[in-house]
């Protein structure tokens, strides 16, 4: 597990300020946006640091970070629990007929402005395509 000073989301995913969680894994929490663009908007956010999707290697259950040293089986745990919460957060928020739009916003082009690796899960409105 890959904690970094200053970065506001590793403080929120491991509980050093608080937040209301409303999903949580042994890899991930889930909040709400603090500023959101749908009625529904919340942030899958892994509690380990990554400064974005390209730092997340899970090849034999192994990531850079060496995740695996510290915490035994993560064979296939990650990605396991990231679809896993997507099924889930749809129940929990009726939008299993509607739908949903995940994003993961990645570096510059891709519009991420905090370098923590998080999943952007948007429902309650339709969205257009292609996104602007
Ligand atoms: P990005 O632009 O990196 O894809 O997404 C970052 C998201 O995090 C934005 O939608 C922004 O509103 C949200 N955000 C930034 N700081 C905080 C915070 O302290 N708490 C919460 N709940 N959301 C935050
Ligand atoms: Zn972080």
């Amino acid at each position: 597990m890959k904690f970094k000073e200053n970065c506001i989301f590793c403080k929120i995913a491991n509980k050093r300020i608080p937040a209301e969680i409303i999903e949580e894994t042994e890899d991930f929490v889930v909040i709400k946006d603090i500023n959101p663009i749908a009625p529904i908007h919340l942030l899958i956010i892994s509690k380990s640091h990554y400064d974005s999707v390209l730092d997340v290697e899970c090849k034999d259950g192994a990531d850079k970070s060496g995740i695996t040293a510290d915490n035994g089986d993560m064979e296939g745990r990650f990605g396991r629990e990231l679809f896993g919460i997507l099924t889930s957060l749809a129940k929990k928020f009726n939008v299993e007929d509607k739908g949903f739009r995940t994003v993961i916003n990645t570096k510059e082009d891709g519009g991420q402005t905090v370098n923590h690796l998080h999943v952007h899960f948007l429902a309650g409105r339709g969205f257009g395509w292609p996104p602007g």
